[in-house]
């Protein structure tokens, strides 16, 4: 049971992320045809191709210069709001990461905040408006209840996993609030996000990882 992270980890918590949106690109892509434009797959595949371009030019300084370079470029990639969704989320874990070196549970659980915290400047969206929030908010909720608990960065992760899963599912049973899901009315029930999905993909594989 690992008590902190270092940049390497986090590195390889990017990796299997990175590797399992683009395993998920196709069925992300379907389910987003279900509800959307069917473009869902696509967009995240070129925001982890940031991600890992941003990674291959890292200067290997510090978890918040791989964060910082990871979230700047998937907010610069074309097209659609992913992107900057996505990317606000990593420049704000940057932040929240700060200078550490290592990050135990309860600094994990700041650096998701922070992101959190970011990514709400640019979406309104809550638990509860089928969106990528509904796996998002309960993770990082989950982190930080396992921190208070003292749990380990592997065991706060996983229950993050947990719930990042356990929100997406929810979204099945919502009607949108946001995106061109919104005009389907209840025509969207029965279709789980995929934005909420791509999310749960995240924290899994950020979880395996460990
Ligand atoms: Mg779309």
């Amino acid at each position: 049971m690992a008590d902190t992270i270092n940049a390497d980890n986090m590195l390889a918590m990017l990796q299997a992320a990175i590797a399992t949106i683009r395993e998920n690109e196709e069925m992300l892509s379907n389910l987003d045809a279900a509800t959307g434009d069917g473009d869902h797959g696509a967009a995240m595949a070129m925001a982890v191709g940031a991600a890992d371009k941003a990674i291959t030019e890292w200067d290997k300084a510090s978890i918040k210069s791989l964060l910082h370079g990871v979230g700047w470029g998937m907010m610069c990639i074309d097209g659609g709001s992913t992107g900057p969704l996505w990317g606000s989320l990593f420049v704000g874990m940057s932040k929240g990461a700060g200078e550490a070196d290592t990050l135990d549970s309860a600094a994990l659980a700041t650096a998701f905040e922070t992101g959190l915290e970011k990514l709400q400047k640019q979406s309104k969206a809550v638990v509860g408006d089928k969106t990528m929030m509904d796996a998002l908010i309960p993770a990082v909720g989950a982190i930080r209840t396992a921190a208070d608990a003292s749990a380990s960065v592997n065991d706060a992760m996983a229950a993050a996993a947990t719930a990042a899963a356990d929100g997406a599912a929810a979204t099945t049973d919502m009607v949108a609030k946001f995106g061109r899901a919104r005009n389907l009315g209840d025509r969207v029930l029965g279709h789980v996000d995929p934005g909420a999905t791509s999310m749960s993909l995240l924290f899994k594989a950020f979880s395996e990882a460990l």
